[in-house]
């Protein structure tokens, strides 16, 4: 047995004895270890022999201390602070149970640490799938908001935010009522949420005011069913229709002016074929009167014809365009020998101020003179006999540009009329006495110039005074 065992039973042994001779008689102790008497001297120096071993003790402890503090030094720097050797002395245990605490608290720390690894790991995929459906739901360009059950809301894309005025940035988490200004559409998702059937879905149509113009929005509203099957929020897709919505007007209200145009002259070529079947033009003269009407009316039908198929054409890019190098000072030239004599019979000076012809533009010669026979057209037919009309071209050198104009000092435009000019059939009220027409001419200009070959058209005007309109072109 080592010395510190032999300590262990030592110490205490002696010590207790020790006390119990001074108990039992200290004085004879003290008297005893002066005389020397037996009993007290053996008490005495049992109490000697207890101090001496108290104080071998200190010793053997502050040794195996400090051979303690070595090896856990020694295991820290090895990086294993949990395998401190332990001593072969009533230490060890407790070394030993130190050990386990430490290779426990190690697991435990290694465990907490894979996991913190795991939840990172959880929170960047979570992060990035949070990105990704941000991405996708602000790539969709119909308005999507997501509300919660406290009506507040927690998503709403970039296309809410133009298309219903929210402030996208601020709204997350706010409620509905302050995010939007329209109090009909809060209404509609409240009722949504507050339906009893977690899975209600409503599709309906509804109109948001921005700025001056009302935009129609086919609105799918669908509750977000809850853990009990309660509405837990809702889901609100809002697809812009006004366009759709515009372009089945325009077409409806295409078909009604065709067929009402085509039935105009159709109507009076019948009544007066009918007249004279019936043999109502009962002289020479009045026969040739009605075939002459008869004549002028189909040739008008045709025209209209004509015009509606070559707009839808343009429209529907199925014309084909045959670009050439050519000049537009000689196609107007040409225009204006068509139009010359109209203008005699009115007595309407013709002033021309044209630009060389060697400046040239690429463009389907055809289409080219349809557009400026129609502008020089409605230039004399909307001036009064005695009236002027000035055709010029000009050449902008460095924009590489050629503008053709056509003035008139004819009646003139009312100013609120300009933005539907181009509109298909469209026809100035004010000058519907003036001349007849279709109201398909100017539109068909415009498909020409801008649609068929990227230019630009434009119109200046003033009622009672005049019109000039026109059109440019790039230079080749
Ligand atoms: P229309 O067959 O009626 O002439 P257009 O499309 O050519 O059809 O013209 C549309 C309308 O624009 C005309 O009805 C007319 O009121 C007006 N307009 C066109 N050109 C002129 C012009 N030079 N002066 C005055 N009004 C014009």
């Amino acid at each position: 047995m080592r010395i510190d065992r032999w300590l262990d039973i030592l110490i205490p042994g002696c010590c207790i004895a020790g006390i119990a001779c001074v108990m039992a008689d200290p004085a004879a102790v003290i008297t005893g270890l002066l005389n020397a008497s037996t009993l007290t001297l053996v008490g005495g120096s049992l109490l000697l022999l207890g101090a001496t071993a108290g104080l071998m003790s200190y010793v053997v402890i502050r040794r195996q201390s400090r051979l303690l503090a070595e090896r856990a030094n020694a295991a820290i720097a090895a990086g294993k602070p949990q395998y401190i050797e332990a001593p072969q002395n009533a230490l060890g245990p407790l070394v030993l149970a130190l050990n386990d605490g430490f290779a426990a608290a190690e697991k435990d720390v290694a465990t907490a640490l894979a996991q913190a690894k795991e939840l990172q790991v959880q929170l960047k995929v979570a992060t990035s799938q949070r990105q990704q459906a941000q991405a996708i739901i602000n790539s969709i360009n119909d308005a999507v908001l997501v509300t919660d059950a406290f009506n507040e809301i927690i998503v709403a894309n970039e296309a809410a935010g133009k298309s219903l005025g929210i402030d996208v940035a601020t709204s997350h988490r706010k409620p509905i009522d302050q995010a939007l200004s329209d109090p009909a559409l809060v209404g509609l998702l409240r009722d949504v949420r507050n339906s009893r059937a977690a899975h209600e879905r409503r599709v309906v149509e509804h109109k948001v005011r921005r700025g001056n113009r009302d935009n129609t929005f086919k609105v799918t509203l669908s509750g977000i069913p809850g853990p009990n099957g309660e509405s837990a929020g809702v889901v609100a897709v809002f697809h812009d229709t006004t366009r759709e919505s515009e372009v089945a007007r325009m077409k409806n209200d295409f078909v009604s002016s065709v067929s009402h145009e085509l039935r105009t002259p159709l109507a009076s070529i019948r009544a007066y074929v009918e007249m004279l079947i019936d043999g109502e033009a009962s002289d020479e003269k009045t026969r040739a009167e009605f075939y002459e009407i008869i004549q002028a009316e189909s040739v008008r039908l045709g025209r209209l014809i004509d015009n509606i198929l070559n707009i839808s054409r343009i429209e529907s890019g199925l014309v084909e365009i045959k670009r050439v190098p050519i000049s537009p000072t000689l196609i107007v030239k040409q225009a204006l020998e068509v139009i010359a004599p109209q203008a005699k019979l009115k007595s309407i000076r013709i002033d021309e101020r044209l630009e060389p012809a060697f400046y040239q533009t690429l463009a389907d010669k055809d289409m080219l003179y349809q557009a400026v026979l129609n502008l020089l057209s409605n230039a004399v037919k909307y001036t009064p006999e005695g009236g002027s009309v000035t055709v010029s071209t000009g050449v902008d050198e460095v924009a590489r540009r050629m503008k053709v104009r056509v003035s008139d000092t004819g009646v003139g435009i009312p100013a609120k009329d300009l933005p539907f000019l181009f509109d298909k059939f469209f026809r100035v009220e004010a000058n519907k006495t003036v001349a007849k027409g279709t109201g398909l001419g100017l539109s068909l200009v415009k498909n020409i110039i801008e649609t068929a070959h990227k230019g630009r058209m434009f119109v200046q005007s003033e009622q009672g005074k005049g019109s000039t309109f026109g059109f440019e072109l790039d230079l080749c």
